[in-house]
């Protein structure tokens, strides 16, 4: 794994994941599947923030997207195709995939730092783009969230 995956906020309990505790979960969770997808997959845009690793396993009838949580005692999982909240083959194999190619996960650590020294023109040249990418976002605007359980935006942002 990347060494400057530690330099930014990535959590201990992700870090510290062994490919030993990956191998054991897939053999509990999935029998074995989780690997076997992981060796015929390509794993689009994988991400990590802090305890959270992301990614999107695509074919040509939908868009699987996955999201796994790592934290002291447990790991929790979404996947977008499974959705029954058992560890799937997909989380397997996206744990896999920051195992052994961790490297290809883009820190969004990092991009919030580059967000930060935009000035105002360009972050609305950007949040434009992801607008008009999918109209959906517009409720980024529209509505502020009230409470986000998962992390501080406003202390990240500040
Ligand atoms: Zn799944």
């Amino acid at each position: 794994m990347n060494e400057n995956t530690k330099d930014y906020g990535v959590s201990e309990y992700l870090f510290d994941l062994t490919e030993k505790q990956v191998v054991t979960l897939d053999h509990e969770a999935t029998n074995g599947e989780g690997w076997i997808l992981y060796c015929q997959s390509f794993i689009n845009r994988p991400t990590v923030f802090k305890n959270k690793i992301t990614g999107r396993f695509r074919n040509i009838e939908r868009d699987n997207f996955v999201e796994v949580k790592v934290d002291e005692r447990q790991i929790t999982t979404f996947c977008s195709s499974c959705r029954n909240g058992e560890i799937c083959l997909h989380s397997v194999a996206l744990l896999y995939s920051w195992i052994y190619d961790g490297d290809a996960f883009l820190n969004i650590e990092n991009s919030i730092k580059q967000l930060k020294e935009m000035k105002k023109g360009e972050l609305i040249d950007i949040i434009t783009r992801i607008l008009l990418n999918d109209s959906d976002n517009i409720e980024y605007v529209m509505d502020r969230p009230e409470d986000d359980d998962d992390y501080d935006l406003d202390g990240l942002l500040n």
